[in-house]
């Protein structure tokens, strides 16, 4: 009996250590599956993924605002109804809202003081856009009032706003958007000037205007409250396909602050994309123009516009740019009536007869730095 019992212990005493054996150890090849499942338990804990959307320039001109009126305002949604699938399905989406919406108490305005429409706040909104952009050549036009009635509305609704601000203590606030997910992410504006109107003197907070002492400091403000910072430039030349050389040395100061990413609108027409490494070998996204996304702007190369999208990625409490895509739009109208905004994989001969062409060449001039770029269609 004893020598049974021997044998037994002996037995389990073998089984044990051969299955500890099979158990995968780090330096051991693990079968494919015990990989797979050593990843699922580390990943949850220390990634996070975010999507965000931009759009460039809503420029609203008294001929779109004309062709938007209804019986009881303005509604602008028939003309922005088929972009919408493409700002609602990211987590964040941001618009460079470029005219003041000061509304009808002001009296409505087009080029060159423009005053627009509320409505077109509200439309936005509606459209899933989270954050709008307001430092602009155009901030001004309406002086202190406009800034005061637009951002009075853009309260009313809770939209973030960044950029043009009602006082000093709304201008240092710096504005983070919460996702809920993980990434919280500042948003900053920033414009070349205000076309010849001075910011009031006793009023500087109104306007950012492009300064790097001032944008130094402010990055350095949103890095330590959030995990990720967006830059929003207005600059460049007008109608310039390429990036000046002043833009892309901001864009390279961004990067070396340690900016994510910068999203640039002025020059009206798209401009390419690029990576640009900041100088602790940080990789940021440069949109150096997003064009114009809504405006009565007629002439060709100005009612080609797109939304830029992307992923920021945290790891480690590192967070990266992830997957630029695009999408191409297209502002068509039958002179200044029927305005529509079109993502341009679905317009038809009608609409633009050379369209195919148009988009080869637009995708083309947009990845010629980027060749990682997609689009979406
Ligand atoms: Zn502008």
């Amino acid at each position: 009996m004893r020598v049974y019992l021997i044998f037994f212990l002996l037995i389990i005493f073998f089984l044990s250590s051969a299955c500890e054996g099979k158990i995968p150890t780090k330096e051991s090849r693990p079968s494919p599956s015990s990989q797979i499942s050593l990843k699922q338990k580390s990943t949850p804990q220390r990634s996070s993924s975010i999507s965000v959307s931009a759009v460039g320039d809503v420029l609203i001109h008294d001929r779109v605002y004309n062709d938007a009126k209804t019986e009881s305002g303005y509604n602008f949604m028939p003309m922005l109804k088929q972009v919408k699938p493409f700002l609602e399905d990211t987590t964040i989406t941001m618009a460079n809202q470029e005219t003041m919406i000061g509304g009808k108490e002001l009296g409505l305005s087009g080029y060159p003081t423009f005053n627009s429409p509320k409505e077109i706040g509200n439309n936005l909104k509606e459209l899933g856009v989270d954050v709008v952009t307001l430092a602009n050549n155009h901030s001004l036009d309406q002086g202190a009032n406009g800034i005061r009635k637009a951002l009075s509305h853009w309260n009313k609704l809770g939209m973030m706003y960044t950029g043009v601000y009602k006082n000093k203590e709304d201008s240092e606030h710096i504005r983070v958007y919460d996702t809920k997910k993980g990434i919280n992410v500042a948003f900053l504006s920033y414009t070349y000037g205000t076309n010849g109107i001075p910011v009031p003197k006793d009023k500087p907070y109104l306007v950012n205007l492009i300064d790097k002492g001032k944008m130094k400091q402010d990055i350095l403000k949103a890095k330590k409250i959030s995990d990720a910072v967006i830059l929003s430039l207005h600059f460049g030349k007008q109608y310039e396909p390429l990036p000046s050389q002043r833009q892309k040395d901001l864009v390279q100061f961004a990067a070396d602050q340690g900016v994510h990413a910068v999203i640039g609108h002025h020059p009206h027409v798209l401009q390419p994309i690029e990576w640009v490494e900041g100088k602790q070998g940080n990789k940021m996204l440069a949109v150096y123009s997003l064009g114009n996304f809504f405006s009565g702007q007629d002439s060709f190369p100005k009612r080609v516009g797109g939304i830029i999208k992307f992923n920021l990625i945290k790891e480690n409490g590192n967070v990266e740019v992830e997957n630029p895509r695009f999408v191409l739009t297209y502002v068509t109208s039958s002179g200044p009536h029927n305005y529509e905004v079109i993502p341009m994989h679905k317009l038809t001969s009608h609409q633009l007869s050379n369209h195919k062409q148009v988009i080869r060449e637009k995708k083309q001039h947009l990845s010629q730095w980027m060749p990682d770029l997609t689009f979406i269609e």
